[in-house]
């Protein structure tokens, strides 16, 4: 079979997701328009491989073994923004960081405390980032799709299947374009100092000077999962380069040498701990990708 051009066979995903641990992909893609999107979907369906679409991968870890089949990431041409009043639309591979800062400096709120958040627009609105207070379904209004046979559906909210860190763009194949947002006219000032108060909160506490993907488990119905970890005395617990932060415990970090193994293995290694202990079933927030 025909690779098409621009199709990459065992690219390096190290340097493609945050943890910069992991294997590679037998095929990967970053692809600039809708028509190569389903050039490359075509690829993959042929060849029978899956395919996975890959944001700013501060999200996903891959297997050491790889991933056997296609990751396709959006390029420059799906990131982009417009605001028109109040109404903000933006590609699929804005950067949330830049949209944020963005509509604090134009006075518009909703989303600005959303700033350290190191994820593109589409891996937020599949996710349902969040953080103080602020979650990415409370201000969206609509979204852009293209479906796995090619078409391109807009969704209204309620078709997202919204819930706490999950869409229901995580059980389909779709392809989130773009999203629409609807923001609030503030005080810039404030928006500015709001946001700069949560970022320097994030630095006090959260380990960003080391590869992660930011939290490891979900919040539980009941506890907080750095707590339940610290009381499990996990807390800089290490297998080979991945280690629980001694800064914040719901966080895995990459020491330096962590296989994509050494941060599945550790995050079970919890798992078990905490449920042992406490009866809570913590699930994992990060997606592993491929064999573990
Ligand atoms: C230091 C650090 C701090 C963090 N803090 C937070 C936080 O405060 N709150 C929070 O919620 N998260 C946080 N995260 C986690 C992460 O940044 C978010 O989950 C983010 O939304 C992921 O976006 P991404 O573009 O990196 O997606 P990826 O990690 O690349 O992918 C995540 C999921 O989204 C899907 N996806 C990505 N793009 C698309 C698309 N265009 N169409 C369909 N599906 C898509 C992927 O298939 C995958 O299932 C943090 C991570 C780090 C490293």
């Amino acid at each position: 079979m025909q690779i098409p051009q621009n199709i990459q066979e065992n690219a390096d995903m190290k340097q493609y997701t945050s943890f910069r641990a992991g294997g590679s992909a037998k095929y990967f893609a970053k692809v600039e328009s809708a028509e190569e999107l389903t050039e490359f979907k075509e690829f993959a369906k042929e060849a029978s491989l899956p395919y996975f679409i890959l944001g700013l991968g501060s999200n996903v870890v891959v297997s050491d073994a790889g991933y056997e089949g296609l990751i396709i990431k959006l390029g420059k041409k799906f990131s982009h923004f417009k605001f028109d009043k109040e109404t903000l639309t933006a590609g699929a591979a804005t950067p949330l960081s830049i949209l944020a800062r963005m509509s604090a400096t134009m006075g518009f709120s909703g989303i600005h405390l959303l700033a350290g958040i190191p994820g593109s627009v589409g891996g937020a609105v599949a996710m349902n980032a969040g953080a103080y207070g602020e979650e990415i379904a409370q201000t969206l209004t609509e979204v852009k799709v293209q479906e796995e046979n090619g078409t391109i559906q807009n969704y209204s909210k309620e078709e997202c299947g919204f819930d706490y860190r999950h869409s229901a763009f995580q059980n389909t194949k779709s392809i989130i374009l773009e999203a629409s947002f609807r923001l609030e006219a503030a005080n810039s000032k404030e928006l500015l100092d709001a946001q700069a108060e949560v970022l320097a909160e994030r630095k006090a506490k959260q380990p960003l000077e080391l590869p992660s993907a930011g939290s490891m488990f979900k919040r539980p119905v009941r506890g907080f999962p750095g707590a339940l970890i610290e009381q499990a005395g996990l807390k800089g617990f290490a297998i080979g380069g991945a280690q629980v932060s001694p800064k914040h415990a719901n966080f895995i970090v990459n020491t330096g040498c962590a296989t994509a193994q050494n941060i599945y293995d550790l995050s079970q290694l919890i798992r078990d701990r905490v449920k042992t202990l406490s009866g809570i079933q913590l699930e994992r927030e990060v997606i592993f990708l491929g064999k573990f």
